[in-house]
């Protein structure tokens, strides 16, 4: 026990209250939420920063949970989940937002049964010509938005204290519409109760911008801010304009099919001296309803059997691939209000 007396002397000693809540912040563990409750930053591990377990593109007007059966989806998922665990990951976050087939329960139980960490989102999607977007959106302000946001985060999503990990928004390409301009306002409001890191499938270059000016205007830092799909810009440039910013730069479409592609831009990324703030991962899976046995599911692993061999042939060191799937993704992911 700390007399009162002698915890005041303490703090003049330190140099008064404000160096004290300093030091504290410093030492403070930072937390990551996960579909099974928070874990400390430093258990997130390997990282997939963008995939799906389970997408509906049947639209708000017409969406219903009922159009799956969670023990088939199970059945189709979780050897894939097994798969990409024995591949070293140890974490998926999963980025099927609200309206799109976010299903909480079916993501908590994926995540026991594979034994992998699975992070969930609150947000809504607006690209797509918002056919993804329910209605609230066009008649509510960006302030009831985000209380609807803020009230996942506290209390749960739809009743079952499952809370989520991250904002996951959406917005059309090109300059902001409206309802996108609203939807990137609402995730700075939510962002400043909640400290839950703002991903936002954008596309190019020109709306990332005009995201990351309409989060600085709300008193938002662009480090809360992860640029979605970014290898849909061509211009290199833009990605370390982005990274100057302290902004997250997502490559996140790494198949198969395209290793050399994602070879050449990360090699050109640690010549710049920009790997501390990008994200890579592979957008891929996902069981779809409607689609006999749910449709073609891609596989979660051509970063591990591919990208990461490939890499290491263009001298990338262990320290380098840690950096882009265990420290990025616990800098991104950790729960933190984050103000310029
Ligand atoms: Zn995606």
């Amino acid at each position: 026990m700390v007399s009162r007396r002698s915890f005041l002397q303490t703090i003049i000693a330190m140099g008064g209250i404000n160096s004290v809540f300093r030091a504290h912040a410093q030492v403070a563990p930072q937390t990551i939420m996960t579909v099974t409750g928070p874990i400390g930053a430093d258990q997130l591990g390997t990282s997939l920063i963008h995939e799906h377990i389970l997408v509906d593109f049947i639209g708000a007007a017409k969406y219903d949970p009922q159009r799956w059966n969670d023990d088939d989806v199970v059945k189709k998922v979780l050897p894939y989940l097994q798969e990409v665990k024995n591949a070293g990951c140890k974490t998926i976050v999963d980025c099927t937002p609200n309206y799109l087939g976010r299903d909480v329960q079916l993501l908590q139980r994926l995540s026991k049964q594979s034994g992998l960490s699975i992070i969930t989102n609150t947000g809504y999607y607006g690209g797509s010509d918002e056919k993804f977007l329910p209605p609230q959106v066009f008649t509510e302000s960006a302030n009831e938005l985000a209380n609807r946001w803020i009230a996942e985060w506290e209390k749960g999503i739809d009743g079952t204290g499952i809370k989520p990990g991250f904002m996951k928004i959406s917005v059309n390409p090109g300059h902001l519409s409206q309802a996108s301009r609203k939807l990137t306002e609402a995730a700075a409001k939510t962002h400043l109760r909640t400290g839950l890191t703002i991903a936002s499938h954008t596309g190019p270059a020109i709306a990332a911008f005009e995201e990351i000016e309409i989060l600085k205007s709300q008193g938002v830092s662009p480090e809360a801010f992860i640029w979605v799909h970014a290898q849909t810009e061509t211009n290199f440039d833009e990605y370390l304009k982005a990274v100057r910013t302290g902004t997250w730069v997502s490559l996140d479409g790494v198949a198969d099919s395209n290793i050399q592609e994602y070879v050449l831009n990360l090699v050109r990324l640690k010549k710049e001296k920009s790997l501390h703030r990008i994200l890579i991962s592979h957008d891929a899976g996902w069981y779809e309803p409607g689609k006999p046995d749910g449709g073609n599911f891609r596989k979660y692993t051509s970063i591990f059997s591919q990208l990461i061999p490939s890499l290491k042939e263009k001298g990338f060191t262990n320290k380098d691939i840690e950096q882009l799937l265990v420290v990025n993704p616990r800098e991104a992911f950790a729960v933190r209000v984050r103000k310029p």
